[in-house]
């Protein structure tokens, strides 16, 4: 296991694959894999896997829940030369592991250690997950790091490492990652879009684009009321270029931080409850909106390399 897991963070060759056919690769071709997160919506993940393969992605993560067993999805990707990214942590409990509750702290706890198992097992390197969850602003606790020191023994003690991503929430990341500053085990993992909607644009790479091992790279339109509350409806996850994120912006911070992984796209193609601006793509059949992520994920990296 240990030696797949070693051939796994090998840069891979890129699919060359579409459609059946062999693609010429005439255009300007980054040397950073795509990576790009499968939804359940889309169907069975084997599935969506194959299909993201035969378009061109090189990489993939998936959103784990407890007792999944990723080792068949795994070994799918491998067969198609797909590199496993990460494996996505369950957040639900993310504001239990600060809370004075300790049978909750011990369950969120068990939760991610769980996860970091499962992402050992198939062979991931990096398992990312959400310090907080919840729009009540709430101050970080010396419980929660303990906890989180736990989770990140476990990492240590598999061989991986765990992203902390930003969320609502931030001042949790913050706490996080300014405790383990120092610790290779722990970095950041940005979410381009949950930068605009929930971190009022806060530029988060000038802070911890030096400890960045992830991305989720997705677009959305802003807060819709700056006034009122922040919510999770305005965490569109749309495709890059599609909202109003600024993406010579983000190519130059991505290039600036010399972050030298795979680019991860986490996008949705789905609507939120009561919204209507992924509708479009839920109209596409999934190779057609999967070939279309990817030509924007293409964007973005020639913006990089123009940066
Ligand atoms: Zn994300």
């Amino acid at each position: 296991m240990e030696t797949d897991r070693i051939a796994l963070r090998l840069p891979l060759v890129p699919s060359l694959r579409y459609n059946g056919r062999m693609a010429h690769i005439t255009e300007s071709f980054s040397s950073r894999p795509f990576c790009i997160a499968l939804s359940r919506q889309w169907g069975p993940f084997e599935e969506s896997l194959a299909t993201a393969a035969d378009v061109g992605w090189q990489g993939f993560f998936v959103c784990w829940r407890q007792g999944d067993d990723l080792r068949p999805l795994a070994a799918k990707a491998r067969e198609f030369g797909m590199l496993h990214q990460s494996v996505h942590a369950p957040w639900g409990k993310a504001a239990d592991l600060w809370g004075a509750d300790e049978a909750k702290g011990e369950a969120s706890v068990a939760e991610l250690v769980a996860c970091l198992e499962a992402a050992a097992a198939s062979g991931a390197p990096l398992v990312v997950a959400h310090a907080w969850i919840g729009f009540v602003p709430t101050a970080p606790t010396e419980a929660g790091i303990r906890r989180f020191g736990r989770v990140v023994d476990e990492a240590k003690r598999l061989g991986l490492q765990i992203a902390v991503e930003n969320t609502e929430g931030e001042e949790h990341l913050d706490a996080l990652l300014a405790a383990f500053r120092g610790e290779p085990a722990v970095g950041f993992c940005w979410d381009t879009g949950h930068e605009l909607c929930y971190n009022r644009g806060r530029d988060l790479m000038a802070a911890f684009g030096d400890r960045l091992l992830g991305t989720h790279i997705n677009d959305n339109l802003g807060i819709t009321d700056p006034a009122g509350p922040t919510t999770w409806l305005d965490d569109l996850h749309l495709l890059p270029f599609d909202g109003i994120a600024d993406w010579p912006g983000i190519a130059q911070r991505l290039v600036r931080s010399g972050f030298g992984g795979p680019l991860t796209f986490e996008l949705n193609r789905e609507s939120k409850p009561g919204r209507h601006e992924n509708d479009a793509y839920g109209a596409m059949p999934v190779r057609d909106y999967l070939a279309e992520a990817l030509a924007r994920a293409r964007r973005v990296a020639t913006l990089m390399d123009e940066a």
